[in-house]
């Protein structure tokens, strides 16, 4: 019997799913103990090391609460609706629930709060270093740098992402507000089109491009009167975010409940 920590992966056959259960079982430091798709996919009843030619002897379930029930974590990248449902369930098991999944609106996020009384959840947009660093950045030159200094966020990502703008572009954009001192609800400039009129000083502005097999670019533009600055984070591999998420549900065994980001996982 085997001493790792059991992590259960959720969304199994998805393109993060896949990643992380292949990184948890390269990792030598925990092992996929289960794997969830939901009911009537075609994954389920199969084995992962049928479908994917790892961690053999996992056989994809539809039932989360008996994947849960033997396990220390979760790592959730699925969606939204989804992930409160998961909450729930990681909450009453006592898991550490890892939730990288993004477009969370705040009917959702109120959701998470009965469950973080309970069990700890790390949460962010975004599980790479890079980016975690890149978010503290973005607070600094924001405080450095004042609203004589446009601030747009820029970022692409692959045909298949269905939010935007992205929960990491939307990090970068709470971390500028932070930094400014001000609200980003009150500040936001989100899709521009037509005739809308100058920029307002001070506002915070998104812009999202989509397309082919684009895993992640991220650019927080300070744009002043004669000079720019631009501080960019480029991922090129989605291991990046599983070794994150991996990281984060190790960090949290033992942690009391409470929602966690990534900067309290990176010691930020
Ligand atoms: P994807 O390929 O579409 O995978 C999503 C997976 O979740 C699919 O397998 C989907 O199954 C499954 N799913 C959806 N609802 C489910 C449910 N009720 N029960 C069980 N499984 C369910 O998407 P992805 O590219 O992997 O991204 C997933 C999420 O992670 C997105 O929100 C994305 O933005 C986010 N993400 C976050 C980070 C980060 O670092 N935080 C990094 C990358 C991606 P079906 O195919 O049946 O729908």
């Amino acid at each position: 019997m085997s001493e790792l920590p059991n992590i259960v992966v959720t969304g199994a056959s998805g393109r993060m799913g896949q990643m992380l259960i292949r990184t948890v079982e390269a990792s030598g430091k925990a092992r996929v103990s289960a794997a969830v798709e939901r009911s009537g996919h075609a994954w389920v009843g199969q084995d992962l090391g049928e479908v994917m030619g790892v961690a053999k002897g996992v056989v994809v379930t539809d039932d989360p609460l008996e994947a849960f029930a033997t396990a220390q974590a979760v790592l959730d990248f699925t969606a939204p609706a989804a992930t409160v449902e998961f909450a729930a369930l990681a909450a009453q098991a006592r898991l550490v629930h890892v939730i990288g999944t993004t477009g969370m609106e705040a009917e959702h996020l109120a959701r998470l709060e009965p469950a973080a009384r309970h069990a700890v959840i790390v949460r962010a947009g975004n599980m790479s270093l890079g980016v975690n660093l890149l978010v503290e950045l973005t607070r600094k030159v924001a405080q450095a740098l004042d609203a004589d200094w446009d601030v747009e966020v820029i970022e692409a990502h692959h045909r298949h992402k269905v939010d935007a703008p992205s929960g990491t572009a939307l990090m970068l954009g709470e971390a500028a507000a932070e930094g400014r001192g001000v609200s980003l609800a009150e500040v936001s400039d989100r899709g521009r089109d037509g005739i809308t009129g100058a920029r307002d000083r001070g506002h915070i502005g998104f812009s999202a491009i989509r397309g082919g097999d684009i895993v992640g670019e991220h650019d927080v533009l300070f744009a002043g009167e004669g000079e720019r600055v631009i501080l960019r984070h480029v991922a090129t591999d989605r291991a990046i975010f599983a070794r994150g998420a991996l990281k984060a549900a190790l960090w949290g065994q033992g942690k009391a409940p409470g929602e966690y980001s990534m900067a309290d996982v990176l010691g930020f």
